[in-house]
């Protein structure tokens, strides 16, 4: 018997009597992802995912194991440990078989299979964020540690985060990897809390390779989550774990999460998503007809890419209804089918933020006066007129408060703003081709916002 077999049948024999002690769910956690690494000059040398494990089994267990030892073996026989902090060694490298029953011991990730990398279409919108990610995917914890990844709704964030565990378990079968939201981790941990099994909680994620948290700002105000997830996030950090994290604003604006917190995940690096141009939304389109085996004509998918603009989730969603309307009838779509079809849909993505220049460019083009005169004060009712319906629009179709506006207009007082709406909502109540008007001039507003 050489010396590491020995020194494996000495821990299994002393975890298989400490094993009823402690109870299978302890022993799971604690000793199953130990591996022996030899015995030497009357040392047992374990090596565990990270420092948490060395403290813990030192805690709880080492008394009772030195004691196990001397009964089976009648040596004294002392205990020492090594983390191994680097991921990349730890981890097998690139194994072009993947081998799913590695994996078995711990049910961790719930990865969407259909997240992929390949999946993702690049565009300018999302270079950064998408070439970050894979580097990661390929060596995790090292560069790029945290990771924070935000960005409107519906812009691709969650595809990238299962994107990045799915590379990992590829190429790293037996990386622990879990992708949880920050609301799961929340209830996970109350349900810990509740239960009193607080140490299995910070078992499971301080023994991460790698964590990956979809929309952070939901733990915003969750004072005792936020709490375990800075210890959680110290954790793997100082093991050079990697920690994603993402959130619809930057780490800047979540000024309520707690400061400590903010301010590590901003050691790391941080990239943004922004809303796809033109050609990105067109090229996604095409893939995702692809991955739903739906032909869809170019001038079909030109309409949809120009009206759905804000979100990729809705471009998705455009997509899968005349998938279903073209299945009924069978024949191709036709461009004035698919704007019949989506009609209740595409009036909802006006969402381009409107902006006060381009309301006060439109109305002064139409009303043929200089952007200067309704900054001004001239009260000749040629001006004045124009000036109270842009003040009107800028209330209506912007988030800008009175005084905003007011300032928008060369310095003027929120309550002459508040003069001006009120004026101009009497007349097109009185007045119908007023009112006409106004729809004409906000719907040439939205398109020149385009
Ligand atoms: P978020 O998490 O940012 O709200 P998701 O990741 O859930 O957004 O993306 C919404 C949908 O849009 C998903 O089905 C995703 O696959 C798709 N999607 C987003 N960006 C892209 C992209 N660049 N290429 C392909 N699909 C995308
Ligand atoms: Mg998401």
């Amino acid at each position: 018997m050489d010396g590491l077999n020995q020194a494996e049948g000495l821990w299994a024999q002393a975890v298989a009597r400490l094993r009823p002690e402690i109870g299978d769910e302890n022993a799971d956690l604690w000793l199953k992802p130990v591996e022996i690494l030899s015995l030497d000059g009357g040392v047992l040398m374990l090596k565990v995912p990270n420092k948490f494990f060395s403290d813990g089994i030192k805690e709880r267990y080492q008394k009772r194991l030195t004691a196990l030892f001397r009964d089976i073996s009648g040596l004294d026989i002392g205990l020492d440990f090594r983390v191994e902090k680097d991921l990349s060694r730890v981890l097998p490298s690139s194994d072009p078989v993947p081998q799913a029953s590695a994996q078995s011991d711990f049910a961790l990730s719930d990865l969407n299979p259909r997240y992929t990398f390949e999946n993702f279409v690049i565009g300018e919108s999302n270079r950064l964020a998408r070439a970050t990610a894979e580097s990661i995917g390929k060596s995790p914890g090292t560069q790029y540690n945290p990771y924070v990844i935000y960005g409107g709704v519906g812009l691709g964030k969650t595809h990238l985060m299962h994107a990045i565990g799915n590379a990992l378990r590829r190429q790293h079968p037996k990386a622990r990897v879990l992708y949880t939201t920050s609301e799961q981790f929340a209830n996970d941990f109350i349900s810990a809390l509740q239960n009193n099994a607080i140490d299995n909680f910070r078992a499971k994620y301080r023994s991460l390779d790698c964590l990956l948290i979809d929309d952070i700002q939901f733990m915003i105000g969750k004072e005792r989550s936020e709490q375990e997830f800075f210890h959680t996030f110290n954790a793997l950090f100082d093991s050079r774990k990697q920690i994603i994290v993402s959130s619809d604003r930057s780490p800047k604006e979540m000024t309520p999460l707690e400061q400590r917190l903010v301010s590590r995940l901003e050691w790391g690096f941080v990239a943004d998503i922004k809303p796809p141009d033109l050609e990105t939304r067109i090229a996604i389109l095409r893939k995702k007809g692809e991955l739903e085996q739906f032909s869809v004509p170019d001038d079909v998918i030109l309409f949809i890419a120009s009206s759905v603009k804000t979100n990729v989730r809705a471009l998705e969603g455009a997509l899968i209804r005349l998938k279903a309307f073209q299945s009924m009838t069978g024949a191709p779509l036709s461009v004035d089918e698919a704007r019949e079809i989506l009609k209740d849909t595409l009036v909802n993505d006006d969402a381009s933020p409107i902006r006060a220049e381009t309301i006060q460019r439109v109305v002064a083009m139409k009303y043929s006066v200089e952007i200067k005169d309704l900054k001004g004060h001239q009260r000749t009712a040629l001006i004045a007129m124009p000036r109270q319906v842009a003040m009107y629009l800028c209330c209506v179709m912007t988030e800008m408060s009175s005084t905003d506006v007011g300032r928008a207009f060369g310095g003027k007082d929120h309550s002459t703003v508040l003069h001006a709406r009120k004026k101009i909502e009497k007349k097109i109540e009185e007045d119908p081709f007023f009112m006409e008007l106004i729809n004409k001039l906000k719907s040439d507003i939205r398109a020149a916002e385009r």
